[in-house]
């Protein structure tokens, strides 16, 4: 095999490039375009690259070299200081390279790159020899102690910084540029003693001079540790949890560059800097980066001193030839990539000279502007142009945000687990929180983490905070479905419910019940005090990537909204259709007293009143929603929740009972409390989620159906009445068996019919079911010959196929099993293979029970842009999402259509 690629020019000035820029697996993302470079002509500092396939060789056998590796390796080495007509570790005129990480994908900062490899005792002699510039050579000598100190060996760089700042302080000087050559010369004396006194001699052996470590002199030495090293910041645990972050595989391995170094530190016609060939914040074409005059490698990432933007270059005394040549390559590079370019570049006494280029990162808002302007400039075709913008980014433009020019100080940072921005006042609990909203105040909810029970406060609150629980958390899940802000999982929170506080560990700040605070669900921050917030502007571009992705989509986009106004934004967002309505949202606050009623009480009389009253309120809600949702089709879901979920907490009647003993309560006040705490208790089960709930609560109590239908139907009736056309459909949940739909179907269309007769109306409801349960799935031959739709409920689906509660998915194994790999990736968030197997087979055998059957999917996997591919192939009609994600939904749909 061969592990190592030359590129650039050989000494006569012809290219010996070896690689391609398609061959970024092998060569890494840098190596491959380090070579794309060099092959369409443009000025690159000869090198060569070890591919990604020697890391992982190397890794897997316990940091041992393959055979032959470091031969080839010598023999490439040679090449290149052939093709420069100067050796490493020179003594006269020494050629000096760095060592550069690449991996095939890019992991901005994750792994290490050392530079000025090849500097000595002696070599140091001939690089001042050569510049005539000590002081730039005994910069660079320094430098490269301090980087190889660091990245190779692993020491701390404040011990480094720290020689700088008392070195600086005892010559007086204010900034590094006032250190003298000699004040340097002494610097590096002083590096080499922290380099002996801090690395063991135990770990290298190989570094023991005269009995005691020193720094390697031997540029063999230098360049295999370095290289050694990169290969081992592949598995660094940054790179790592980055990976894990990222989808990035772990087998793929990072490729090392060996190029020869140039110089953006000699002087005021050297400068370095990065640069976008477009603008990456907003996408304008301009000419768009920074440089620094008189500097190396980092320096303009680390903000030491205060960089220019690249426009200038071109007036810039010394640098205007450079600046007007990498103008020119921008063209050059946009042209032959067919993209939005970022580059790294270093300018050498006015010379130029191209370090890096890749795809350039960008914000949503610059990737729509771009995908346009290109297309519009024929430098990609529509198709090109939908496939441009990731659709996972379009979030960021459709929540409202913090002001871009406000300042603030961030206390604390968790999970960004929903995006968006909120601003309230802190609440302790979901009660006051409802309260709030009630009184016309916003309020931001602090959870430890959040239940069912908090769901009435998580609707009223903007924003949710909490400091436990991951991304897939019920806060996180809940709060995505809604569309609200969430920040989850702040470990630095230290919530006081009962005193309705929260510490922030570590500082003297608590935040009180009342006190405003802000969170940023996309970023994960939480902030004292109001920030301004602005509401994002759907820009002209956004709906014309949509538009062109509704062009070529051939999956159908609905939400799940369960309120008037939902409906209205999932429609403006372009939904066709509400995918899922759930009803139990619409028996929360007031209207939880009246089912609650309706549970506890044995009493007829006082049960068929609380179900009128139901019957009212739903009444109500359904008209609001068919309204919003004129000629579209609504799915309503009958209720599906286990009945505990209305009832109260008995552990919390409980512990009033206790308080009102111990404070001498009224006794018959004790003696109601205790009759409703065992009758609660009584509704308890094992396994609520496996108990009464779905379509056995139906069966169980039909009231409650019939009143719905009722309400539905009677909605519909109205509607009609005034001229309007709603479209409901009928959905039943969790069925198992085709006689738990037929019996509800019967019952459905019963009531239809009866509301047919009583408001003199025809009425068309499509009656259909949710598939999830895999005994639905392997059977929806038979459920499809009851159903005229199916509905995916692919939550309930996993956790059913599974067997994993998806409440506790973030506690114990779940993640463990992730770390381990046993899971590839978390299936609550993208369909899981052998879910989506059940799922093609209930599409296909529902289609044998009734050809017409429409079917869809409901639940998170519907806007998660994975699974919405997945379902595409699959051959579903539609999938419905929570209103904010039908854009991103729209544009998923039509990169999967090509
Ligand atoms: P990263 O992947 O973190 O960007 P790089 O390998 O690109 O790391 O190195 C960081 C910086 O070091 C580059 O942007 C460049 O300024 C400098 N650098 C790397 N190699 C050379 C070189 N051969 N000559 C001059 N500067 C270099
Ligand atoms: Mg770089
Ligand atoms: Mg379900």
């Amino acid at each position: 095999v061969k592990r190592v690629y030359a590129f650039g020019k050989d000494a006569q000035g012809n290219n010996v490039t070896e690689g391609d820029k398609d061959m970024k697996y092998i060569l890494g993302g840098k190596g491959a375009n380090l070579a794309e470079m060099a092959v369409i002509g443009l000025p690159v500092p000869p090198g060569f690259t070890i591919t990604c396939q020697t890391c992982m060789e190397y890794a897997n056998a316990g940091n041992t070299w393959p055979e032959g590796a470091l031969d080839e390796i010598n023999k490439y080495r040679q090449d290149l200081e052939e093709r420069m007509g100067k050796r490493i570790g020179d003594a006269d005129d020494p050629l000096l390279v760095s060592v550069r990480s690449g991996a095939p994908m890019s992991m901005p900062g994750m792994m290490d790159t050392v530079l000025n490899l090849g500097l000595n005792d002696e070599s140091i002699k001939g690089l001042i020899k050569h510049t005539e510039n000590p002081r730039f050579s005994w910069d660079s000598y320094r430098r490269f102690i301090q980087m190889f100190s660091n990245v190779v060996m692993g020491l701390d760089g404040d011990l480094f910084e720290n020689a700088i700042t008392t070195k600086k302080l005892v010559k007086g000087a204010k900034s590094d540029t006032d250190l003298t050559a000699e004040d340097l010369e002494e610097l590096v004396a002083e590096f080499k003693q922290i380099f002996s006194d801090n690395v063991s001699a135990e770990d290298y052996p190989l570094l023991v001079v005269d009995g005691k470590v020193q720094f390697p002199q031997d540029p063999d030495t230098q360049l295999r540790l370095a290289i050694e090293a990169v290969f081992g910041s592949w598995n660094n645990p940054r790179a790592t949890l980055y990976r894990k972050q990222n989808k990035i595989a772990d087998d793929l391995g990072t490729a090392v560059n060996v190029q020869t170094m140039v110089f953006g530190n000699k002087g005021n016609t050297s400068a370095t800097g990065v640069a976008f060939t477009r603008n990456a914040a907003d996408g304008t074409n301009e000419f768009y980066g920074d440089y620094l005059v008189n500097a190396q490698g980092e320096d303009v990432v680390a903000g030491i001193r205060n960089t220019s933007p690249i426009a200038e270059l071109k007036e810039v005394e010394g640098l205007q030839e450079a600046g007007r040549e990498l103008e020119g390559i921008f063209g050059i590079l946009e042209n032959h990539y067919r993209d939005m370019m970022d580059i790294e570049f270093t300018i050498e006494q006015g010379k130029l000279w191209m370090l890096q280029t890749r795809v350039g990162k960008r914000t949503a808002a610059a990737a729509l502007k771009i995908a346009i302007d290109m297309e519009k400039e024929g430098l990609i075709t529509k198709e090109e142009a939908i496939q441009r913008v990731d659709p996972e980014q379009l979030d960021q433009l459709l929540h409202p945000q913090f002001d871009k020019n406000a300042t603030y100080d961030v206390v604390a940072r968790g999970l960004n687990a929903s995006p968006g921005a909120a601003v309230g006042e802190a609440v302790f609990s979901a009660a006051d929180a409802v309260e709030a909203k009630a009184e016309g105040r916003k309020t931001v909810l602090v959870r430890w983490e959040t239940t069912p029970d908090d769901l009435a406060g998580m609707i009223a609150a903007e924003g949710i905070l909490t400091s436990h629980g991951g991304k897939t958390s019920h806060a996180a899940v809940i709060a995505r479905g809604m569309g609200a802000p969430c920040v989850c999982g702040v470990e630095a929170l230290r919530i006081d419910a009962e005193k309705k506080e929260a510490a922030i560990a570590g500082t003297d700040i608590v935040i009180r019940e009342g006190d405003m605070i802000s969170i940023d669900g996309t970023t994960g921050i939480l902030v004292l005090g109001a920030v301004d917030l602005v509401m994002p502007e759907l820009t002209g571009d956004l709906d014309t990537i949509l538009a062109w992705a509704d062009e070529v989509r051939t999956l159908g986009i609905r939400a799940n909204a369960d309120n008037p106004a939902d409906a209205q934004l999932s429609r403006d967002f372009g939904a066709e259709g509400i995918g899922l309505c759930r009803t139990e949202h619409m028996f929360l606050g007031d209207r939880k007293q009246i089912i609650q009623t309706f549970i506890l009480n044995e009493d007829q009389e006082v049960r068929e009143e609380a179900v009128a009253k139901l019957f009212e309120a739903q009444k109500g809600d359904f008209y609001g929603m068919f309204k919003a949702m004129d000629g579209l089709p609504v799915i309503v879901r009958l209720l599906d929740p286990p009945l505990h979920e209305f009832l109260e907490s008995p552990r919390a009647l409980d512990v009033e009972i206790a308080k009102l003993e111990a404070t001498g309560g009224d006794a018959a006040v004790i003696a109601e409390k205790r009759a409703l705490m065992e009758k609660i208790d009584s509704f308890a089960e094992q396994n609520p989620m496996l108990g009464l709930r779905g379509c056995r609560l139906g069966i169980v109590y039909p009231i409650l159906p019939v009143m719905q239908v009722r309400a539905i139907a009677t909605a519909m009736a109205e509607l009609k009445k005034e001229g309007l056309d709603p479209k409901p459909e009928i959905m039943i949940p969790l069925v198992s068996t085709v006689n738990e739909l037929a019996k509800l179907r019967a019952v459905a269309e019963q009531t239809i019919a009866e509301v047919e007769e009583a408001e003199g109306v025809k009425l068309e409801i499509p009656i259909g079911t949710m598939i999830e349960l895999p005994r639905a799935a392997v059977t929806a031959d038979e459920i499809g010959t009851k159903a005229d739709f199916f509905s995916f409920g692919t939550n309930d689906l996993t956790q059913t196929t599974f067997g994993f509660s998806r409440d506790d998915v973030e506690s114990e194994f779940v993640p463990q099993y992730l770390a381990e790999k046993i899971l590839p990736y978390n299936p609550f968030a993208t369909v899981d293979p052998g879910v989506a197997k059940l799922v093609k087979m209930g599409v296909e055998l529902g289609h044998v029970g009734n050809p017409d059957i429409t079917c869809g999917v409901c639940g998170e996997h519907g806007g998660d842009p994975d699974s919405v591919k997945i379902f595409h192939s699959i051959g579903l009609d539609y999938v419905s999402c929570s209103p904010y994600r039908v854009p991103l939904a729209r544009l998923a749909a039509a990169q999967a259509a090509l």
